[in-house]
């Protein structure tokens, strides 16, 4: 047999050993944590086989891996189940199946399940269940308040979805606020906006939720600002269970939906800061400097001046450093400039103010 050379037998040993394995990589979600909170992004809506998705449980952890989300929770329907003949009813399936491959991949990993009713009242979301089986009941408000005995976060998901009484707040939901034992809403669910839903969450203090309720496959190979889920944005004191439930029931999220970011004013506020970077001015004239701004955010900042100098429209595309030119009286102390950020909503409608400090 003829002798080969060393590089040859690498290269017979790599073609023997078959294709290079790719490493089990992800894009990671850049959005900043909070001064005193870490930023989890997190997708608590979405359906496996069990009910009525396209997909195995695991599935749903690889998919979240590759996307970049931190903590998903499985949220297959208990009434409804279109593939009940191939895969029989047991509630608990989908999260034991994919527990350990979310372990694995250091996915925060709620045990959920949507309680599916006709409207009203409408689909409930229960999360950190220990067990789904005594939610399968008849009575609606029986399988929410078993919900809560065992310490669920339960949100009322895409309110204005479906039915000649969609959307309205009937008393089957003050039952259920009364007792404590509703406390967030689906603000967004997929690509829609539910404005009532917003409304409602900041006037009865509920926790505003975006989620993909997802149902295909997710045919992403990664997350980027313009080909995204719609998640909830969780800030959280300590990155566990535990902590993602304490942030979710101290109502410390943001929705990231399109090309917006969804939140209350005190929460909005320091996430534009800790994305927006003003360095100093590099070059000044008489009458202005030019300075670079930087957006080290996955969103688009959308900016409409508000007060003097700047300019009247801005846009920071996501992940970029943008040149701006600002017109001054005094080029040696620019100062501050007031604007509304047009894409990060507070209320229906209301853009966040936000001030872009210029340091001299
Ligand atoms: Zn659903």
């Amino acid at each position: 047999m003829k002798k080969l050379n060393p590089p040859r037998v690498i290269l017979l040993l790599l073609l023997l050993a078959g294709p290079l394995a790719a490493a089990d990589a992800r894009r990671e979600i850049r959005f900043p944590d909070l001064p005193g909170y870490g930023t989890l992004k997190c997708d608590l809506h979405m359906h496996t086989v069990f009910s009525d998705g396209q997909v195995w449980p695991t599935v749903r952890v690889d998919e979240a891996w590759r996307l970049g989300l931190d903590a998903i929770a499985i949220s297959d329907h208990i009434e409804y189940q279109p593939h009940k003949d191939d895969v029989p009813t047991r509630h608990n399936r989908p999260f034991d199946l994919a527990a350990g491959a979310a372990g694995v991949h250091d996915l925060l990993f709620p045990k959920g399940t949507e309680i599916t009713r006709d409207t009203p009242p409408g689909h409930f979301n229960a999360i950190f269940l220990h067990d789904v089986d005594p939610l399968d009941t008849p009575e609606f408000v029986e399988a929410i308040e078993r919900a809560n005995e065992q310490g669920a976060f339960v949100f009322w998901n895409h309110q204005g979805w479906k039915g000649s009484e969609k959307g309205r707040w009937m008393d089957v939901h003050t039952t259920l606020y009364e007792n404590h034992w509703l406390h967030g809403m689906e603000v967004c669910n997929g690509d829609q906006y539910y404005p009532d839903a917003h409304r409602w969450c900041l006037e009865k203090g509920l926790t505003m939720l975006g989620n993909s309720d997802i149902h295909a496959p997710d045919r992403n190979e990664e997350t980027t600002p313009r080909l995204h889920r719609t998640m909830t944005l969780v800030f959280v004191k300590e990155r566990t269970l535990d902590g993602l439930k304490e942030a979710l029931q101290q109502g410390r999220t943001a929705v990231w939906y399109r090309d917006q970011v969804i939140g209350r004013r005190e929460l909005l506020g320091p996430f534009f800061q800790a994305c927006v970077r003003v360095a100093p001015p590099h070059l000044r004239a008489k009458n202005a400097v030019w300075t670079k701004i930087e957006n080290t955010c996955d969103v688009d900042v959308k900016l409409g001046r508000t007060g003097g100098g700047g300019p009247a429209q801005l846009v920071l595309p996501a992940r970029t450093t943008s040149l701006v030119k600002i017109g001054v009286a005094d080029p040696a102390a620019p100062g501050e400039l007031s604007y509304a950020a047009t894409n990060f909503l507070i209320a229906p409608e209301e853009p966040l103010p936000v001030t872009l400090q210029v340091p001299k």
